[in-house]
């Protein structure tokens, strides 16, 4: 009987080789199967495996646009380092990438243009039923001696891509290759693990279809999408919403629309999303429940306690102590909404808001709604004002 040994001075799998003999495998690569289908058995869509070798094309693209990607290379935090695991990581032998389907259940119509989808059920802070399955899946590995970490500095779309289970949009999303109709509502997770697995075929290339005509580029408010499987995170509505500057840019603030945390315009228009987004899907009684927390004119006047309970534990890129971006963010939405029945709500706000980013931005979206009602409050609140919210005011009346 052939001996299942590992690099590792042959450490056994106890559980592992027991299965992999009952299935007749006759190579320690039966292990690799073996992880796939408890990863398969969990409720992952799909699950992969390639080298910790450096990612050259993920550096190179780096490399060749430092002055968009500077945030995310610095001492506290850096793909760069995460693109070549094997480096940053010795001990660590090969790469399992999980592919996670966030898309499982119906949105609430009412938050769809409000938020990216994936943030409405990330559960990581929040320990729900989808981390579950990912602690099942190390404890799984650690019963047969499997040493496994993820490492969130991985580009984990690149890594997907190398291990063959997604394919480049020109969207610079990632398509999944064998589950979720070929869609990119998926999380890539990338886990390193300590032992020897051949790498699976890559599936590197872009699949867009060629008829396509580019309708991910055309669906892009802010030009952040400017040339195909090329996106400047810097224009991103995604990174303005969460990382932005402490108020959004003037020319930013209409083409970002109602978005108040992520985007999905760019992955709503692609023709390789529509079959799953035409699959029939249960609703989301979880997130219906919540849903009620996430309208624009509760964020835009919600307290620090609402915030730091209801609210962060969900969408968490910013920090406990940043009620003021979310409450920008949602007077911002609100007028581009233009909705006049939230004029009281943005009026509240002016007067109110101890933050002057909140004021100023409600400032101006009274001015893109507000009309001639607004003007008494915008002239009263002028001379209480610094100069900040006053030039924001002053624009504003030009506009009523
Ligand atoms: S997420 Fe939105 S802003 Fe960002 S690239 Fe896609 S469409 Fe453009
Ligand atoms: S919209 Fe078209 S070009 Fe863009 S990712 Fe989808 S298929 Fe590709």
């Amino acid at each position: 009987m052939e001996q299942i040994t590992t690099p590792r001075a042959n450490m056994q799998y106890p559980v592992l080789i027991a299965r992999f003999f009952e299935r007749g495998y006759t190579s320690p690569m039966g292990v690799k199967e073996l992880l796939r289908e408890k990863a398969l058995e969990l409720g992952f869509a799909s699950a992969g495996f390639t080298s910790v070798e450096p990612m050259p094309v993920y550096l190179d693209e780096i490399a060749s646009r430092p002055e968009m990607y500077s945030w995310v290379n610095s001492d506290y935090f850096s793909t760069v380092r995460g693109a070549s695991p094997g480096v940053k990581h010795p001990w660590a032998r090969s790469l399992m990438v999980l592919v996670r389907n966030y898309y499982q259940r119906l949105f609430p119509q009412d938050l769809i243009g409000l938020y990216g989808r994936c943030y409405l059920v990330d559960e990581r802070k929040v320990r729900g039923a989808e981390f579950a399955k990912f602690k099942a899946l190390l404890d799984f590995m650690r019963r047969e001696s499997i040493r496994a970490q993820f490492d969130e500095e991985v580009p984990a779309r690149m890594a997907a891509a190398m291990a063959g289970v997604s394919s480049y949009g020109k969207s610079c999303f990632v398509y999944c290759t064998d589950a979720i109709k070929g869609s990119s509502w998926l999380e890539s997770i990338p886990l390193l693990l300590d032992i020897d697995l051949d790498p699976d075929e890559p599936s590197l290339e872009v699949r867009c279809p060629s008829d396509c005509d580019n309708r991910c580029l055309e669906a892009c408010p802010t030009g952040a999408l400017y040339e195909p499987l090329k996106m400047n995170p810097l224009r991103c509505i995604a990174f303005h919403s969460y990382y932005g500057e402490d108020i959004t840019p003037r020319e930013l603030r209409e083409p970002m629309g109602t978005w108040v945390y992520g985007c999905d315009l760019c992955q709503e228009a692609c023709p390789r999303n529509r079959p799953w987004m035409s699959t029939e899907l249960p609703v989301d009684q979880d997130l219906e429940s919540r849903a009620d927390d996430y309208r624009l004119p509760v964020l835009l006047c919600m307290g620090q306690e609402f915030y730091q309970e209801r609210i962060w534990p969900r969408f968490f890129y910013m920090s406990r102590s940043r009620v003021d971006r979310w409450q920008m963010n949602a007077a911002r939405a609100l007028g581009n909404l233009g909705d006049p029945s939230f004029i009281p709500d943005l009026e509240r706000s002016l007067s109110e808001s101890p933050y002057a980013n909140v004021r100023a931005m409600s400032a101006w979206s009274l001015g893109r709604i507000g009309g001639r009602s607004t003007r008494s409050l915008l002239e009263k609140r002028l001379g209480a004002e610094g100069e900040i919210v006053a030039a924001e005011i002053r624009s504003a009346l030009e506009e009523t």
